[in-house]
């Protein structure tokens, strides 16, 4: 028989629908060049597929210690870092200590507790969307591990690093998720590398490699090596190694060029939603903006959609209602989202007028 726990979770929600701008997922805009997809399809081309990858990624770390700064012997790899909060769960403290979360945030780190049964801490986020840590110091006793989403998803800031630090101090295990850190450049790396209980997640997917499927972990050695103990042999597909390899490398100047340019068009994104009626955008130091408006979401939502527009509604989170999230994506696509956006609220205002 299923348990009831299992019975009892709800399935993570993606956004499935279909349109011709795709701005919901926080993906980079950009695919490779082609020049650089014949090289991987090259190198694809000679895996023998009979045969199981190298489980330890040997060559796939020592690209990505050489691209995020670290040695090999930091790093644990996952099937993207969903797999790694996965780990982490499992991993540090027992399952019957809390998880400590701050809402809303990256729902994954409440799926993960709740399939292991193990009791949340959820303490909602300030009105300027930072810890509440107050609340959070009297609340963390019982706690043995913390999420944060640095920068959140998606509210988009960075929280206060010391608050973060305090609620630390309290004993609590940190993971420091960034995987919006090459949009932000703020980190926790330091403290990863130089204390046993705070480690940094990272992430491919979102500068332009969601489909490859490659999260890491970067911890000190003795951390890195009792995670690893539990990690799946084969995580990481050999397509997937071979492909992030050359990307990282031969693709690295491409793929720093693109984040400088979604950068860019944040800024540019929203100083123009700002310019709209109605329209409350947060400040971003990710690659996606999160804005309210007057009209309900799902509303808002289904009239971008009918414009070909697709963002992804964020009202079902704490604290969000009437908040939508739009991915940064390519200039053209910005402006059909601006151009959708204006053209939606227009029309919700005027039917509101009429009933
Ligand atoms: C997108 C996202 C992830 C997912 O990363 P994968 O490596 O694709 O599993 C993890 N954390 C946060 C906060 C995210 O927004």
């Amino acid at each position: 028989m299923l348990s009831d726990r299992i019975k009892r979770l709800k399935a993570y929600k993606t956004e499935r629908s279909r349109a011709k701008v795709r701005l919901s997922s926080n993906e980079l805009p950009y695919d490779l060049p082609e020049d650089l997809k014949g090289r991987i399809a090259e190198e694809i081309r000679k895996i023998p597929l009979n045969r199981y990858p190298d489980p330890s990624c040997e060559e796939l770390k020592e690209v990505l210690a050489d691209f995020f700064n670290v040695k090999p012997e930091n790093i644990v790899l996952g099937n993207g870092s969903d797999e790694l909060i996965y780990y982490l769960s499992i991993a540090v403290g027992e399952l019957d200590q809390a998880i400590y979360i701050p809402v809303p945030t990256f729902p994954m780190y409440e799926i993960s507790a709740d399939i292991l049964g193990r009791p949340k801490v959820l303490v909602e986020l300030d009105e300027s969307f930072d810890i509440d840590l107050d609340r959070s110091l009297e609340v963390v006793d019982k706690v043995s591990l913390a999420y944060y989403a640095y920068p959140n998803n998606p509210t988009g800031n960075i929280f206060s690093k010391e608050k973060i630090r305090r609620i630390r101090d309290k004993g609590v295990f940190t993971v420091v998720d960034e995987a919006y850190y090459h949009y932000s450049g703020e980190s926790f790396l330091e403290d990863a590398l130089s204390r046993e209980d705070t480690v940094v997640l990272r992430t491919l997917s979102k500068i332009g490699l969601a489909g490859l499927r490659v999260g890491l972990m970067i911890a000190r050695e003795e951390v890195a090596s009792e995670i690893d103990k539990i990690r799946l042999p084969f995580n990481i597909t050999y397509p997937s190694q071979v492909a992030a390899k050359i990307a990282l490398t031969e693709g690295r100047d491409f793929i720093e060029e693109a984040v400088r340019t979604v950068v860019r068009e944040r800024e540019r994104l929203r100083n123009e939603m700002e310019r709209l009626e109605g329209v409350e955008v947060f400040p971003s130091r990710a690659n996606f903006l999160l804005f309210r408006t007057p009209f309900e979401a799902d509303k808002l939502h289904s009239e971008l959609l009918k414009r070909d527009v697709l963002v992804r509604d964020m009202s079902y989170l704490p604290g969000l209602d009437r908040c939508l999230r739009v991915s940064v994506g390519k200039p053209e696509e910005n402006d059909a989202f601006l151009e959708a956006l204006e053209g939606s609220l227009q029309f919700l205002t005027t039917s509101e007028k009429s009933t």
